[in-house]
């Protein structure tokens, strides 16, 4: 097979930076001030995004990491307290929440889009169960207004997790990121839009917005002018540079998702078969373009098409993930604070298995990497090679 260069988000084939990034960055270098501190540029990002959002509040910060882990700090648990994760998605959903001492419990997954539900939220919530971190995974969204009305008479707050899903909406025309109590967002290289890292939380809560705020800049609050520190904080700030980068990247969102729907909508008519599941396209904003295979029709499963396909230059990943995030040693041999084990040490049981999420990583799940600026040709490409490795490893 002859390898075919699609545009990649590692490079700029597969990305928007332009010449509004670079007029970003010649306009803050050439004041001399490149910090949030005293700035323009991170508070009206921080204005823009919350418009976008329509939402009261955003808060700017250095990760997509940082700002889940300042959402979690801002609601002030104690350590040992549980929070309930999915067992798909990248590490940072749940490094702040152990960073902060407290108990990830992994709950299993819907086995179509690889997202928590309320029902599997619900089996995993026990009497110390104060948080659910919620990911739309790839671009789909979670049932996150299902999964609030469990947990909201419970007292439990919801993070969402939308790293990877940008405008994203619910079924009931929410975005994401709007529904729980703080929405989380990454700005890192692969990313729909991006700064290299970066990191965005939006809330309707003044409360939380201030305390994620302070948690970035080590609980310092400068607006009073006092040099005091109200509470534990890191130094988690954006810097005013990345803040200008990122402005210009946010006048690009709409028109990244609007592509990256065309070119998932036409990969949905090309690889249309039985055994197939595809995506659903309503709301979904499509980071990755998520197949899921029915083991009936292809017992090779996800590891033998993406043996099918090496070499055509086509970015498919079997699984999405190599083990699902309990079966890394962070969790299995608790890798935390010295021989300690803390806060993994504080738990019953650790890590009920998620046979679902199981199955989705070493069989049934494939995520083929997609962006804005697949051409036609490029998708044509890309359909053909998925349906020929189909054709080869289907059985009847
Ligand atoms: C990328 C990502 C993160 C972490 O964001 P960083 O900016 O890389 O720290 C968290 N959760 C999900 C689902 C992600 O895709």
């Amino acid at each position: 097979m002859t390898a075919r260069t699609y545009p990649t988000w590692d490079n700029a084939s597969g990305r928007r930076i332009g010449v509004e990034e670079e007029q970003a960055v010649l306009r803050v270098l050439h004041t001399g001030h490149l910090s949030r501190i005293g700035g323009v540029e991170a508070a009206a990002l921080e204005r823009e995004f919350a418009d976008l959002m329509g939402m009261p509040h955003a808060v700017a910060v250095a990760t997509g990491t940082a700002s889940l882990h300042c959402a979690v700090a801002a609601l002030d648990l104690n350590p040992g307290d549980e929070v309930v994760v999915p067992p798909i998605t990248d590490a940072g959903t749940v490094i702040g929440a152990l960073a902060q001492g407290l108990v990830p419990v992994f709950a299993d997954l819907d086995p179509l889009t690889g997202c928590l539900t309320p029902e599997t939220v619900e089996a995993a919530i026990t009497p110390r169960t104060r948080a659910v971190v919620v990911v739309h995974l790839f671009g789909a969204a979670a049932d996150v207004e299902g999964i609030v009305d469990v947990c909201r008479p419970r007292g439990i707050r919801v993070v969402e997790d939308c790293a990877q899903a940008y405008l994203t909406t619910t079924p009931q025309g929410a975005f994401v990121g709007t529904v729980g109590d703080v929405g989380c967002f990454s700005l890192q290289q692969s990313k729909h839009i991006t700064t290299g890292d970066g990191g965005l939380l939006v809330t309707g809560s003044a409360a939380l917005a201030r305390r994620a705020a302070l948690f970035a800049d080590k609980g310092w609050p400068r607006d009073t002018g006092e040099r005091t520190h109200l509470f534990l904080g890191l130094n988690y700030r954006m810097t005013d540079l990345v803040a200008a980068v990122a402005r210009a990247q946010l006048g690009k969102l709409e028109s990244v998702v609007a592509d990256r729907r065309r070119v998932a909508g036409m990969l949905n008519t090309a690889l249309s078969r039985p055994g197939v599941h595809l995506p659903n396209l309503l709301g979904h904003t499509f980071w990755l373009y998520p197949l899921v295979l029915d083991r009936a029709v292809f017992p090779g499963g996800n590891r033998r098409l993406a043996e099918l396909v090496e070499g055509s230059g086509l970015a498919v990943s079997p699984g999405y993930l190599q083990r699902v995030l309990y079966d890394n040693p962070v969790f299995t041999e608790k890798r935390t604070f010295g021989d300690s084990g803390w806060p993994l040490n504080l738990a019953d049981e650790l890590f009920p298995s998620c046979p679902t999420a199981e199955a989705m990583v070493a069989q049934t799940l494939v995520t083929v990497g997609i962006n804005e600026n697949f051409t036609d040709d490029d998708v044509s490409a890309a359909a053909s090679v998925l349906n020929d490795a189909l054709d080869a490893m289907q059985v009847g």
